[in-house]
């Protein structure tokens, strides 16, 4: 028998999303006549079809692949260059930001891609993640053997965890120590926190008096709304020195179920080996993209590249002003109850404190049988997370609306 990976042993059995479909299943099978009536709002999926320009340059793209002359087989390992070039272009010079076409890595997603990067990175890093978060810096870290065993409250020995409660906004202090790698997600999921230009400097020159590497996932990015906020870490000067930024079309153009994403790495950004000498990130992260990956597919990237047309952007717009619609209604319809809340404005994620003596599971509870709505327990992303639970605005108007009206019925 082959020796396996013992690593991936130590990663908790219950993970949140399985057992919230769990729960869910064994309520709908409990109770037959209410499942119809149960409205979904735990999983970070979006809802609404995509923008026509992306539905249109896809078909056109598929037509291409039926004629020799048009035909694409495999493309350029890092992404096409007009799409790196809009990409470029439109997130980033438009806005001020310097970033070339050469730095992005076009990709399937943000998910693979926080995942992988730490194919690059050695395993004595000290690796500081904040709590609660995405679950997927942790398990990953986890997989490649970076962590010790797990703890009774879901934590890892070996991992340095940055609180994110209320007394901070939900914006992870410095830490005392020195760190290595840094994850970061602004706006943030679970929490709807974003960081403020002050605040992400603050990381900025930690990293660089650190010699560390900010992990910057910026998966709604097209969320903020709020001019003062910057919408990229390079925003920051400094940053290209230290920082590697993730993003995706998932929940800017509804690209879940399509698969398109990016990473950033700026070719100032060096790391060291094991004598000491500095070694450029970029070409490392060059080599095994190559070596592991072959590139989006041609059709997906045209649908994305049509989202930087002046049409394309206007249609994101539009569906990003649904979705943050949706996040206004259910923010207030909370606080008219008096719940404590948090996010929901610059980001499509509500964050809510369980009323007094309630843990998250137990309120997950209530909430499913009471009101038959599924939130997401807080707990499930990380042990400062108990004591929450976050509502998704992935939502029709209509489902959002009546999860409004039960919620003001539950309390
Ligand atoms: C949804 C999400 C992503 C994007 O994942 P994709 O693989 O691009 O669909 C990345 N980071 C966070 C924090 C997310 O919530």
């Amino acid at each position: 028998m082959a020796n396996i990976n013992h690593h991936f042993l130590k990663l908790q059995s219950g993970y949140l999303f399985p057992e919230i479909g769990r729960r869910v299943a064994a309520f709908a099978a409990a109770h037959p006549e209410k499942a119809p009536h149960i409205i979904r709002c735990g999983i970070g999926d979006v809802t609404e079809p995509l923008p026509q320009v992306a539905i249109d340059a896809m078909h056109r793209a598929v037509d291409d692949q039926s004629r020799r002359e048009t035909f694409h087989g495999y493309g350029p390992e890092q992404g096409y260059a007009w799409l790196r070039e809009a990409i470029a272009e439109v997130s980033y010079r438009q806005r001020g930001i310097e970033v070339e076409a050469d730095e992005i890595f076009v990709s399937d997603g943000a998910k693979c891609d926080t995942g992988n990067i730490l194919d690059i990175f050695a395993h004595n890093n000290s690796i500081a993640i904040p709590d609660p978060v995405y679950p997927v810096y942790v398990d990953t870290n986890v997989m490649a053997g970076n962590t010790g065993c797990v703890r009774p409250d879901g934590s890892y020995e070996g991992l340095v965890y940055l609180p994110c409660t209320p007394e901070n906004d939900f914006v992870p202090r410095i830490p005392a120590q020195h760190t290595d790698l840094i994850y970061l997600c602004f706006p943030n999921n679970p929490t709807g926190a974003v960081a403020t230009y002050e605040q992400l400097k603050e990381w900025v020159d930690y990293a660089l008096a650190n010699d560390s590497i900010l992990l910057y996932d910026g998966a709604y990015e097209a969320f903020i709304t709020d001019e003062g906020i910057p919408s990229s870490i390079y925003a920051v000067p400094g940053a290209r020195q230290c920082a590697i930024e993730f993003r995706s079309f998932s929940k800017q153009g509804g690209f879940t179920g399509v698969r398109c994403g990016y990473v950033v790495i700026p070719k100032e950004l060096m790391g060291r080996d094991a004598a000491g000498n500095q070694v450029s990130v970029s070409s490392l992260w060059k080599r095994r993209t190559g070596t592991k990956f072959n590139g989006a597919s041609y059709i997906v990237q045209r649908g994305a590249a049509a989202l930087f047309t002046a049409e394309g952007q206007e249609q994101t717009r539009a569906l990003i002003d649904y979705y943050l619609g949706n996040a206004a209604l259910l923010r207030s319809a909370c606080m008219s109850v008096g719940l404590r809340v948090w996010g929901g404005v610059n980001a499509p994620y509500i964050w809510v404190q369980t009323p007094a003596g309630w843990n998250s599971w137990d309120f997950f509870d209530k909430m499913l049988r009471e009101v038959l709505v599924v939130v997401t327990p807080g707990a499930g992303f990380g042990a400062h997370g108990e004591g929450f639970f976050r509502i998704s605005a992935f939502n029709s108007r209509s489902n959002v609306e009546e999860v409004c009206r039960r919620i003001k019925r539950l309390l």
